[in-house]
């Protein structure tokens, strides 16, 4: 009968553990030891889980959002560049307060002649200076672009005063708007519409002197309500102009007047097609709509050609209108070729829509409905089906912006309309990412103001998993036998800014006004970090179900930033409080290396150290049961008659556990050993990632072992790992495929590789900078 199972690892396991005891005793235990721990959870950071946000990471019981309606009229004056408007806001407080005023954003002040704006920024003498920006700066008279406002009114016609402070707009309401009660008020307004190619403003106009016309881009071009929330109240960090927007969702009603011979599309739905287009556009927009596999053209370039000649003094009025938006937004121009294919997005038909001047193609003509197209299949695979009836990429020079259904693009091809690989990836990226923007932030409503990754970033790593699968969906469109050359979203493109200068990079929890570097710091990083925790921490399938948890807990909601943490964790059970902390809350690196080997031989002798042990506690070898022990080849304890034999044969107390403990059958198929090393693997970089491993063995073969991050979660520095095989150890690379971000590869393998790698090359490179 026997008593104990044991198996050869249980048994090493326990000469392991008395070892491991040793072990704790020696390390060093500063106090505060634990708190400093990189595995804590992240309770002081994370706000409180309460009614409004669940602990889970999902809205609360309590939770509600504000909504604001908007009908406007909108009229543009071309000759001048200047927008009218007014609108009627009904705004519905379904929060649990009585609200004594109500606030609303004046974004085009950024651009007022007394603007603060320009006054911010202390940085000194810049490297350089684009001749646009240095004119605009030294040269004149500042743009006077800011808002006029011509009255607020209540539904009665009654003036209601107000106040402007900078970019925000408060309004005194007469009595305060209940918990659950509406608001109807009105705001009439002008502003002088900026050239947006000066000083990369988010709208305006691109004059084109060779014909004398101009093509709107045009956003933020109303007094738009500001959000009141759980978190903030209202929301008062001003606009800048690097932190985007917060927004509330509503409905929109939008006519918009503009010249008769221009073509204008925004967000929503257009309500009298037949009176705005012409009856071969009719033609063409039904065929259109039965369109799946290519664009149909609407408006010709022969079209815009004739038209671009024609300034009409006749108007159009083009009216939209629009469901659950966060925002409205519109292009318009005479100078603009239109085309349209359908898109199955699960049961439904969505409008893939491009508008570009003459000047895009053939570039915009080629691509851009079809990257439109295929963003909304990818991102919707991702998230959750489309829920809008069109998506639109607008060409406008050195624009990448976003808005609902609409987004403007760069991406011009050189006068005689060739182009280079660089502008044509180009192009379809940015049309990718801005029409990607469509699911973060104008659905999943985040606060662009106070957090840019959490649109930028969840967006760029979607753009790059969208990136990629173009390139498998059309092989046609890249270069044969490549992959789509991404700018981000690669572990290796991250490196040289996360190993760069500490005094220019802030955490990824960062306002977008107060870091140095937004594309690393909002785009590049988080993307970086998702796409990690996709491919190397969680695998696919745990992160892809997680992921769409959150998108579609917060769809059409307001999240903030531990409302994506959470639902990650609480929907995968992966604890990532230390990746969070990590990649999210510090500026800290990954960088992982193998520091030494060791190899050992088992022996029933006590080693060295045992018997230092055994000697600080008063005992000897018969206060204990029968050991085993591995001792190092290197050492006193090494015994030379030993070398080559299996742990059976050099061990009398494991031949007699055997023989106890073992049928013979049992005996005859258990696996010898040979050869046992401990691996000691350092980290000098802060962030704790998996320890990936590939192990190759004098026989040739190859081993990987991925050890979770957890390994490092007693020891920071570094850890020992105990490694046994039938054939000799001969190599170790850890993170093989480059899949960590890890900043220094110089110590990532054993031996130690001689030759001058990337990384040294790049720092010796920067040195003398
Ligand atoms: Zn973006």
């Amino acid at each position: 009968m026997r008593l104990f199972k044991y198996t050869f690892a249980s048994l090493l396991f326990l000469v392991g553990a008395v070892s491991f005891a040793q072990e704790t005793e020696k390390q060093k235990r500063e106090p505060g030891h634990y708190n400093q721990s990189k595995f804590k959870q992240l309770y002081e950071e994370f706000a409180t889980p309460n009614n409004y946000r669940s602990a889970s990471g999902a809205p609360g019981p309590d939770y509600y959002q504000q909504q604001a309606d908007y009908v406007m009229d909108i009229t543009l004056d071309d000759k001048n560049a200047k927008i009218y408007g007014e609108e009627t806001i009904t705004y519905t407080n379904n929060s649990p307060d009585d609200l004594e005023y109500l606030w609303l954003q004046l974004d085009q002040n950024v651009r007022a002649k007394d603007s603060k704006a320009p006054l911010r920024n202390g940085g000194g003498v810049p490297l350089a200076e684009q001749p646009s920006s240095f004119a605009s700066q030294y040269m004149g008279e500042p743009f006077d672009g800011g808002f006029n406002i011509d009255y607020v009114k209540d539904a009665s016609g009654k003036a209601l005063p107000y106040t402007i402070n900078f970019t925000m707009m408060r309004v005194d309401i007469p009595t305060p708007l209940k918990s659950g009660e509406q608001y109807t008020f009105s705001v009439k307004w002008n502003y002088n519409i900026p050239d947006h190619t000066v000083n990369r403003a988010r709208s305006g106009y691109e004059y084109f002197p060779k014909d004398g016309n101009r093509a709107y881009v045009i956003a933020q071009f109303f007094p738009r309500m500001a959000v009141y929330s759980d978190v903030e109240g209202w929301q008062n960090h001003q606009f800048w102009g690097s932190g985007e927007f917060a927004l509330t969702f509503g409905n929109y009603e939008v006519d918009i007047t503009v010249p008769a011979d221009h073509i204008l599309d925004g967000t929503g739905v257009l309500q009298n097609r037949k009176e705005v287009y012409t009856k071969e556009m009719m033609q063409r927009y039904e065929k259109a709509t039965k369109s799946y596999d290519k664009p149909v053209i609407i408006v010709t370039q022969e079209e815009i050609e004739a038209a671009e000649k024609g300034f009409s003094n006749k108007t159009k009025t083009w009216k939209l209108k629009a469901e659950n938006v966060r925002d409205f937004a519109f292009a318009t121009s005479r100078k603009f070729i239109l085309d349209m294919q359908a898109v199955k997005i699960g049961n439904r038909d969505v409008m893939a829509v491009s508008m570009y001047p003459k000047e895009g193609n053939p570039l915009w003509e080629e691509y851009s409905t079809k990257v439109v197209a295929h963003t909304l299949r990818s991102y919707s695979a991702h998230t959750f089906d489309y829920p809008y009836p069109k998506a639109i990429s607008v060409h406008a020079k050195n624009q990448g912006m976003e808005y609902p259904m609409i987004c403007w693009n760069y991406g011009r091809p050189n006068e005689d309309g060739t182009y280079s690989d660089r502008v044509k990836y180009g192009m379809m990226s940015v049309i990718i990412h801005e029409v990607g923007h469509n699911f973060f932030p104008m659905i999943v409503n985040s606060d662009e103001r106070q957090w840019g990754w959490m649109d930028e970033g969840l967006d760029t790593f979607m753009q790059y998993m969208a990136e990629q699968e173009f390139g498998e969906a059309y092989p046609e469109a890249i270069a044969p036998n490549d992959k789509y050359p991404s700018r981000r979203g690669d572990p290796a493109k991250i490196v040289p800014y996360m190993s760069g200068d500490q005094s220019t990079i802030s955490p990824i929890m960062s306002n977008p006004e107060n870091v140095y570097q937004l594309g690393p710091n909002a785009y590049a990083k988080p993307a970086t970090a998702l796409n990690i925790l996709r491919e190397t921490v969680m695998g696919r399938e745990l992160f892809d179900h997680a992921f769409k948890t959150y998108a579609q807990r917060w769809m059409f909601k307001h999240p903030t930033p531990e409302d994506f943490f959470r639902t990650m964790e609480d929907a995968s059970a992966v604890d990532l409080d230390y990746f969070w902390r990590g990649w999210f809350y510090t500026t800290d690196y990954v960088d992982i290396g193998v520091k030494g080997i060791k190899k050992y031989y088992v022996t029933d002798k006590p080693t060295k150290k045992m018997q230092e042990y055994m000697a600080a506690r008063n005992m000897t070898e018969a206060d204990l049961p029968p050991l085993v022990y591995l001792a190092e080849e290197d050492s006193e304890d090494f015994d030379p008659n030993l070398k080559g034999k299996s742990p059976s044969e050099s061990s009398q107390t494991l031949k007699e556990f055997m023989m106890d403990n073992m049928t013979a059958e049992e005996r005859a198929a258990v696996k010898e050993p040979k050869y046992f090393y401990e691996i000691t693997y350092d980290k000098p970089g802060g962030i704790p990632m998996p320890l990936i491993v590939e192990y190759t063995y004098a026989d040739g073969t190859t081993k990987n072992i991925t050890y979770p991050a957890e390994i490092w979660r007693k020891n920071d520095d570094e850890v020992s790992i105990v490694v046994s095989s039938s054939t000799e150890l001969t190599g170790i690379v850890v993170d093989p495929k480059m899949e960590t971000a890890d900043i220094d590869t110089s110590n990532n393998s054993w031996p130690k590789k001689e030759e001058q790698n990337d990384f040294d090359q790049f720092k010796e490179n920067i040195k003398g900078k």
